[in-house]
């Protein structure tokens, strides 16, 4: 069902079709990307504001996001028709390349790609706002989710290619981490996403440093054996079908 919910930013309406199916019961796959049998909760954990480009986690606006303020206080932000490209992409709140490439988003059009470019937006927003890099990370791979369910493969690579980037600056950062055994599934995620990127060699280091971490926590054992499939004999479909 669609609901309206006012952007927090400038106000303008978002039309959202609600968080999705929390069912669980469809598949899971080797990236953990877990499908459920009604509506996809991943597009629908997310919302775009079509008037200003603003977008984030649903669930944060609907609760009332506290990053809000920082990014409409941030010059930038209301700068970004004016500015040049100021070339390659950095992280942190006002960064000046961030939202260069937020205001390129918004010149292509916010509706044409759906919750794959809300995913996107909220990346980019989630780095200029300096949420860290395993926020960024999770909203990049969930982008490139949406890209493959549009079978557009090479948005969704160029995606998988931005989270692997964060994922992996995750990993060397132990406090972006409540838990050992967090930082050991990123390590996986990284090793997955190099496997899927055809990075052979960085996925094995990445899959080995899961293992090790996995074999140093108790009640990983199932998990480590899924980090040894995926280094010898990958699937791309680790549960059900
Ligand atoms: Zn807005």
């Amino acid at each position: 069902m669609t609901t309206t919910i006012a952007c927090p930013l400038c106000a303008a309406d978002i039309a959202w079709e609600g968080p999705g199916s929390e069912d669980g019961l469809g598949p899971l796959t080797s990236e953990l990307r877990r499908f459920c049998l009604g509506p996809d909760p991943h597009a629908g954990a997310v919302v775009l504001c079509g008037d200003c480009g603003f977008a984030s986690v649903a669930k944060r606006v609907t609760e009332g996001d506290p990053g809000v303020d920082r990014v409409a206080q941030d010059p930038l932000w209301c700068s970004l028709d004016t500015m040049d490209d100021p070339g390659d992409v950095a992280s942190g709140v006002g960064d000046e390349a961030v939202a260069a490439r937020v205001r390129r988003l918004l010149a292509v059009g916010v509706g044409a790609g759906g919750a794959a470019v809300a995913w996107e937006h909220t990346a980019w927003l989630a780095a200029w706002r300096g949420d860290g890099p395993l926020a960024c990370g999770d909203a990049w791979l969930r982008a490139a989710w949406m890209h493959d369910d549009l079978d557009d493969a090479e948005s969704g690579r160029a995606c998988r290619q931005r989270a692997l980037a964060c994922y992996e600056a995750a990993v060397e950062l132990p406090e972006s981490f409540r838990r050992r055994h967090d930082q050991a599934v990123v390590a996986y995620l990284v090793g997955e996403i190099a496997r899927r990127l055809g990075d052979v060699q960085r996925a094995r280091g990445a899959f080995e440093q899961a293992l090790t971490w996995a074999r140093s926590e108790v009640g990983l054992k199932s998990f480590a054996e899924v980090v040894i499939r995926q280094m010898e004999q990958p699937v791309e479909i680790l549960e059900g079908r």
